[in-house]
């Protein structure tokens, strides 16, 4: 990859001239015209494929209108996030494409191994040139072919995350978290939890800089006990298993969903800090 100062300009609709490329085809070309592109960066990326990021100076957008709304958000791995209005919002799920992604990693150990064999096998009995190249070919292919099914279930998370933090952003004036480092970025070998510790992260960055950008609060709490309170009545009734998803608070008789119940939680937690 390499990265210039730049001297693009947008040629026409999805054209952008580019110094020493020239002119290429692109998209996106709507959102450029407002604003002063920086700085250029063109890569390959495992995929097979030229990417092009622009840097790009802009206007501050706009403050959203005020919707008087406060919410606390909970994080957990089936739900990626559950808020103290009682609303899931699933983790996302790509179930063809990371089968897909399975299949072709599966290919590319394969082919790997099957490369080195016949290099060694070529040492020892002079096999073709041709036949070593071949399989050298279908291990260089099953390796991109794993990257774009990688990046397609990443391109589609980031999506998601996108209009999930958007549509936070609009609804509530106020949002409270859970500190992310005390909790959730812990190494962890699930990879169910894995993955979702990564989505809480993206969500994490993008939820903040949208509520800088759109003139909304973020708040973060400390995570203590926020899953053992009775959000009702305060009564502290010890840790729980993570396998008890609901339970009723033997001093006010509340029935709770577990998630809900730490949402609204870190709700009060963050009603207090800001008094
Ligand atoms: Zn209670």
């Amino acid at each position: 990859s390499y990265t210039g100062r730049s001297t693009c300009h947008v040629l026409a609709k999805r054209r952008i001239r580019l110094p020493k490329l020239g002119s290429i085809r692109t998209s996106k070309t709507n959102q450029l015209n407002s604003g002063r592109i920086k700085r250029y960066t063109v890569s390959l990326e495992p995929t097979g494929r030229y990417y092009l990021s622009l840097q790009v100076e802009v206007e501050a957008p706009q403050a959203l209108p005020k919707t008087g709304r406060m919410v606390g958000l909970d994080v957990g791995v089936a739900d990626l996030v559950i808020s103290s209005d009682g609303v899931k919002y699933g983790t996302f799920h790509a179930p063809w494409a990371e089968k897909q992604a399975t299949k072709w990693q599966s290919k590319y150990a394969k082919r790997k191994h099957q490369v080195t064999i016949t290099v060694r096998q070529w040492n020892h009995n002079h096999k073709t040139v041709k036949e070593e190249l071949n399989d050298y070919q279908n291990w260089q292919r099953a390796q991109q072919q794993k990257a774009r099914y990688q990046a397609k279930i990443a391109n589609q998370r980031k999506d998601y995350l996108h209009k999930l933090t958007t549509a936070l952003v609009k609804q509530y004036d106020v949002i409270v978290i859970e500190d992310l480092k005390a909790k959730n970025l812990q190494k962890n070998h699930c990879l169910a939890k894995a993955i979702a510790n990564a989505s809480w992260f993206q969500f994490r960055t993008m939820l903040a800089y949208k509520c800088a950008w759109y003139g909304k609060k973020l708040i973060t709490v400390k995570p203590n006990y926020t899953s053992q309170i009775c959000s009702h009545c305060g009564y502290h009734s010890g840790p729980k298993p993570l396998n008890i998803r609901e339970w009723t608070c033997p001093k006010c008789g509340t029935y709770h969903d577990r998630d809900i119940n730490a949402a609204v939680n870190i709700l009060h937690k963050g009603l207090k800090a800001v008094g």
